[in-house]
């Protein structure tokens, strides 16, 4: 990294390519060009086709959108899906696997129909099908998909009308397949097919003893709350077997967590499944389908390790792993190999939405100027407080941070007890924050940084404020400190020059962001550039396209962004685009919290006429502040300008 690189040295777009690490997280998807703008590249090895980021921002901006808008980069998706399929074709026909491969995608990853929509329209080459976790989302997937030979796996509890609308998909030709995650649904689902004249496709969710590291470990385990175990298996087997249904018994499932960041947990997960998938085999199920659920991750901080936000494992590998241990199972036991599902939600999708917005502010971390002489009248403590200053050195770093704590702590119990006047105390916090950066400045040169030091440079750091809400865009870096990558994607020719961190423009302390990417760590600050008056600077926060959209709330009513959705050629990168979505406006906002716009405009009326009648304005104002008003509620939840 070149981040210590001479100031006087010239700085590159590949300088800051290195900075953000495009390469390690960007897929081969995002490159910096030579005009130090942040391309997308949806085509693996056409590097020409490809799209600079301030570009679509123009494109957008001049069509008359404002940032912050969501970007889904319909190739993207496209390619992910081509990849995920021939990768697996690959690992087919390199372990001479006799089975094929059929993926789902989850709907509850990326519910939005566009969404679906297309994942649908460029998986139909492969038979590309869903997965539904509830009565609303098999609704969705009905709606939606029209390839026959796609397969629609049915998950999470279900109801009577939940199976009754996956029996009459069943009718109408969809390979819809009910998987019984509790013992009581399979009398529901006998009970049903049988009054409907159906033979249903019956699958199972296994409780897997594997336990994968990662964020999400809990969906695994014994004490899983999904599936059932293997003695609850045996009884259902039992069931079908008694109901002379064990035909209808096709399909093994499980769902080992979501973001598995090592592949010895996945390759433990399929081959205790195999294993399973064996033994009803041989209890005389009909069998055919093997579903390894979720889990694929996706490397957000492009380190290539089993760190939570990465994974150890390329998708080449994924595939070889789970292809070969299937093969290797069930071939020992003379069982034939069955179609293998898997359920990828967040690799699909991930790298396809891009969060660009702009930034609206800045508050500079910069301690006021110490005047060169200290009034003769302050307390000791205030005189030894600025007499560190000049006595750091590298041996004394801890000692002089606990004294300038302490110092500051005691002048502040002073102010408070009325014992010094204000203009001291501001004299003393400034002093205070110039030891922290001569600090800071010499942790940096440290090999071993004591843990007190850890929360420094982001004490030290600059606030960008970003128009964005972060429980709207990116409610995973508040809620469980997922890691996104996060960088400017313009002016990579020039030095970034400062420290930063993100506040969003909630009033909440929570909406920030403070931990950023890295090879070997987390950041805690990101390097950015200074703003220049009358230009706007935009960032980009990439691979939001799993879970983000969906998870989102309204806290402070900041609504749905602007959603724009742009295909590029294969052959020049001229960008098109093709959907957009208009972000929900203050009375969209307003009415999820059950308020009726007109009431509102009737009621503001009613207050604006008592003014006029009390001669507070003038009618003509009125009408003036009845527009803004209106206008308001018309507008975009976000600042614009
Ligand atoms: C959430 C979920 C998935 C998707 O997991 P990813 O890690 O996003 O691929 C798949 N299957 C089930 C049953 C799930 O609950």
């Amino acid at each position: 990294m070149n981040i210590h690189k001479d100031t006087f040295e010239r700085w590159s777009a590949a300088d800051s390519a290195d900075l953000y690490g495009v390469k390690d997280w960007g897929a081969g998807y995002f490159g910096v060009n030579d005009r130090g703008e942040l391309c997308v590249s949806p085509f693996p090895g056409k590097s020409a086709a490809s799209a600079s980021l301030p570009d679509i921002i123009r494109g957008i901006k001049e069509r008359g959108m404002n940032m912050p808008v969501l970007l889904r980069v319909s190739s993207i998706l496209d390619s992910q899906i081509r990849l995920l399929h021939s990768s697996f074709r690959k690992a087919i026909a390199q372990t001479h696997y006799r089975g094929e491969y059929k993926g789902v995608f989850p709907i509850k990853v990326n519910q939005q129909q566009q969404v679906v929509e297309e994942i649908t329209k460029f998986g139909k080459d492969f038979h590309h099908g869903l997965e539904a976790g509830s009565k609303a989302e098999l609704i969705a997937a009905l709606g939606t998909l029209d390839d026959r030979e796609a397969c629609i796996v049915c998950n999470g509890y279900k109801d009577e009308e939940f199976i009754d609308l996956a029996l009459s998909a069943c009718k109408l030709g969809f390979r819809c397949i009910l998987v019984v995650e509790m013992p009581s649904e399979l009398d529901t689902i006998i009970e049903r097919a049988r009054a409907m004249r159906i033979d249903p496709l019956i699958g199972v969710r296994m409780k897997l003893s594997t336990r994968a590291g990662g964020q999400w470990m809990e969906s695994g385990g014994d004490r899983s709350v999904f599936g059932l175990n293997t003695a609850d298996i045996m009884a259902l087997v039992d069931r079908l077997r008694q109901e002379n249904m064990l035909d209808c018994l096709r399909l093994l499932h499980y769902h080992i967590g979501s973001q598995i960041p090592n592949i010895r947990d996945i390759r433990a997960g399929v081959l205790e499944a195999s294993r399973v998938y064996v033994g009803l085999v041989e209890e005389g199920a009909k069998m055919g389908y093997l579903d390894l659920g979720g889990g694929l991750a996706v490397d957000y901080d492009g380190s290539h390790t089993n760190y939570m936000h990465s994974r150890n494992y390329t998708l080449d590998e994924y595939c070889v792993d789970v292809i070969e241990t299937v093969a290797e199972t069930l071939t020992a036991k003379g069982v034939e190999h069955p179609v293998i599902i898997t359920e990828s939600g967040r690799a699909t999708i991930a790298y396809y939405s891009v969060l660009l917005f702009n930034i609206l502010d800045v508050t500079k971390f910069e301690p006021s100027r110490i005047p060169d002489r200290i009034p003769e009248d302050a307390s000791e403590m205030t005189k030894d407080l600025v007499g560190i200053l000049g006595n750091i050195n590298s041996k004394n770093l801890q000692e002089c941070f606990h004294d300038a704590i302490y110092y500051r702590d005691e002048i502040r119990i002073l102010f408070k007890n009325g014992r010094i006047p204000l203009r001291e105390r501001a004299l003393a916090e400034s002093a205070f924050w110039h030891i922290m950066v001569t600090v800071s400045k010499e942790v940096k040169k440290l090999k071993y940084v004591p843990d007190e030091f850890e929360n420094l440079e982001a004490a030290l750091a600059d606030v960008y404020y970003a128009n964005i809400s972060v429980f709207q865009s990116l409610p995973d870096s508040w809620a469980i400190k997922q890691l996104f990558p996060i960088m400017p994607v313009h002016r990579l020719n020039e030095r970034p020059t400062r420290n930063a961190i993100l506040s969003d423009i909630t009033c909440d302390c929570d909406g920030k962001i403070d931990h950023f990417t890295d090879l070997h760590d987390v950041r805690r600050t990101i390097l950015l550039h200074e703003l220049r008056p009358d230009e706007e600077y935009y960032l980009g926060a990439f691979l939001v396209g799993a879970y983000q959209e969906t998870l989102g709330d309204l806290h402070n009513l900041l609504g749905d962004t602007n959603v724009v959705s742009v295909r590029i050629s294969p052959d020049d990168g001229r960008f098109e685009i093709v959907k957009e979505l208009e972000g929900d406006s203050v009375a969209d906002v307003l009415s999820y919290v059950e308020y009726t716009p007109h009431d509102l405009i009737d009621r503001f009326r009613i207050v604006a006429e008592r003014a006029v009648r009390e001669k507070m304005i003038t009618p003509s104002e009125r009408r003036d502040i009845m527009a803004l008003y209106e206008g308001g509620l018309r507008g975009y939840t976000y600042f614009e300008r």
